[in-house]
């Protein structure tokens, strides 16, 4: 059986990011790159003024210095005429500087008398322009395959002109729940039921990191209803079931999975909740076998799906950094496995505090609710006191806030 980082390198070597489309450029947000975004031109395209003032020839604005004003430039337009000596002509920021400036004189520094203008503070040549190029050079690489594009990318990529990008594409990943007591989420509660909410759960867990979700419904607990439902999700690009994979007599999933053609590469692993998870290859696309109870199962999309799914979305970063944190009560654990602890996080005096959200038994979910993340406690040991340090790995958004 593999430990957890073992299970996690396991499924990380197995994944390859998927093909590239291209998508309008809004469309392109959160996504990855993949190709190399190559400056068609210079950023900016012409020297231009950095303030609204005046250009001017830095060698006629030695105090005294009045000079003639000759023109006006705002943004957008392109100079007429050039700077003559011992003239100016006001501009606007962004317009291009005419030929002769080289240099701009603030409104701030002037005086303006009549045509004239008289400049009030000393003046260095080639002060509040903006150079040609000098943020980007045509054939310049601003973005290289395999980053992620944030809205800093977006307006990149809009000033070099790029209506579409090539972004690695999202994969369908398809979901199957199953168990013969379950019930379609909004269906009423019939005696010996329970709601369908894994398939919900991870529906949003897939969504929420950029991936899409394809629902296939409930599989019932016999060979013919999962074979069938099964085939249909080994067409998805990943393929996700949760529940039947422990070792109750009506828990096909692993074995109607071989039987269509999955490769396992592991059947369980040495973490808790979650360790009946299993994880195998069918034509390269990943299978996860995920366990049926609900806090196992997000656990175990948080821990091993996700990652997965963003590596085929082309990320190259697909590992949330663990944060360390100071345990507030005494935890006691089984020796040989993980335990993924659901904490509540209160940041104070620049330290996290990390207090257990409640009941850890895998059946109450509310915790999980109330976590802003899962303490990961080793599993050499047995038992944790208040006080000690331990490393967090945040599940909620939420939690890396502050409140005004
Ligand atoms: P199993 O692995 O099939 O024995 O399921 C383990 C537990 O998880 C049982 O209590 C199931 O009722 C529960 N369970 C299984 N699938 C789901 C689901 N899709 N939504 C909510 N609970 C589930
Ligand atoms: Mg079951």
């Amino acid at each position: 059986m593999p430990s957890f980082e073992e299970a996690r390198r396991l499924i990380l070597d197995s994944i390859t990011p998927l093909a590239s489309e291209r998508v309008e450029l809004l469309e392109s947000l959160g996504r990855v790159t993949a190709e190399d975004i190559v400056a068609p031109w210079n950023l900016p395209s012409c020297d231009n003024a950095a303030m609204d003032g005046y250009a001017v020839r830095g060698d006629d604005c030695r105090q005294p210095a009045k000079l003639r004003v000759t023109g006006f430039l705002p943004a957008g337009a392109v100079a007429a005429a050039p700077v003559d000596a011992g003239c100016a002509i006001k501009i606007m920021t962004g317009a291009p500087i005419p030929p002769g400036g080289d240099t701009v004189v603030p409104f701030e520094d002037t005086e303006e008398c009549g045509n004239q203008v008289q400049i009030t503070a000393p003046v260095v040549r080639g002060q509040n322009i903006r150079l040609v190029g000098e943020d980007v050079r045509c054939g310049e690489t601003v973005i290289a395959a395999g980053r992620v594009i944030r809205a800093a990318e977006i307006g990149m990529l809009a000033s070099c002109g790029r209506a579409l990008v090539s972004v690695h594409q999202k994969p369908a990943v398809a979901i199957l729940s199953t168990g013969d007591e379950l019930l379609e989420a909004g269906e009423p509660l019939a005696p010996g039921k329970v709601v369908d909410s894994n398939g919900m759960s991870l529906a949003a867990g897939i969504r929420a990191c950029g991936a899409t979700p394809v629902m296939l419904g409930i599989a019932r607990d016999n060979r013919a209803s999962h074979a069938q439902k099964m085939s249909e999700g080994l067409k998805a690009d990943a393929f996700i079931t949760s529940a039947g994979v422990s070792a109750g007599e009506r828990d096909l999933v692993r074995e109607v999975l071989a039987e269509l053609g999955m490769r396992q590469v592991f059947r369980r692993v040495d973490i808790g909740p979650g360790a009946p998870t299993c994880f195998g290859l069918k034509d390269g696309k990943p299978i996860f076998c995920l366990p049926g109870n609900p806090v196992a199962s997000m656990i175990t999309f948080e821990e091993f799906v996700k990652p997965a799914l963003l590596k085929m979305m082309g990320h190259r970063r697909v590992l949330k950094p663990l944060v360390r944190a100071i345990l507030q009560e005494e935890v006691r654990k089984k020796p040989g496995k993980i335990k993924f602890l659901r904490v509540r996080l209160e940041s104070v005096g620049g330290k996290l505090l990390a207090y257990s959200s409640g009941d850890q038994n895998t059946g109450i979910l509310k915790t999980l609710l109330m976590a802003d993340g899962l303490a990961v406690l080793a599993s050499g040991r047995v038992s944790f006191s208040a006080g000690d340090e331990v490393e967090v790995h945040i599940i909620s958004e939420d939690a890396e806030m502050l409140e005004p």
